[in-house]
């Protein structure tokens, strides 16, 4: 197109076109040219433009991908450490049920297993303040009675829940 208006503007110049009727034609070609050359120009600007918006998203999309793979990395290493340590504690806890269980009376460790299964996995419950921990209900007061005539070592359960009943100090005896 720019080639064009130049040599219009040639033919133009050199004066080869003499009617005016064909000079006013020239004119009107050059001008037009002159017209869609400038349109054209624009839309290459607007186009630069969208592009460079276009690219700057694209980094800043990329930094935003990069700030939440990096959270993702983080979290997935602190759930990888924290799995560590649960399993250190059950394997010591497991470890230290074992040494206890082997002290307690075999009667007894049958009985509590039979109970922690009946009962949602508690066996075994602190009475405190005359209440039973494992079902929150207080002790008649004849059951309380009984439980304070018992022997330190006999295996008092709760009437209620049917729970064995461990006592202490703050038992409310
Ligand atoms: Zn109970």
């Amino acid at each position: 197109m720019r080639q064009r208006a130049t040599r219009d503007q040639q033919r133009l110049d050199s004066g080869a076109v003499s009617s005016p009727k064909d000079l006013e034609n020239l004119q009107r070609e050059i001008a037009s040219l002159a017209k869609r050359q400038g349109d054209l120009e624009d839309i290459v600007l607007e186009v630069m433009e969208r592009r460079e918006s276009a690219q700057e998203r694209v980094a800043e999309l990329t930094e935003r991908v990069g700030a939440v793979q990096g959270k993702i990395d983080d979290a997935t290493a602190r759930r990888g450490a924290a799995f560590e340590e649960l399993d250190g504690e059950a394997a010591s806890v497991t470890k230290e049920r074992e040494v206890i269980a082997a002290s307690v009376p075999a009667d007894l460790l049958k009985l509590y297993e039979k109970l922690r299964e009946q009962q949602g996995g508690v066996g075994a419950a602190k009475l405190y303040q005359r209440t039973c921990q494992g079902c929150r209900q207080e002790l008649a007061i004849t059951e309380l009675s009984e439980i304070r005539k018992a022997a330190p070592d006999t295996v008092v359960r709760c009437e209620n829940c049917r729970r064995i009943l461990v006592r202490t100090s703050e038992s409310g005896l």
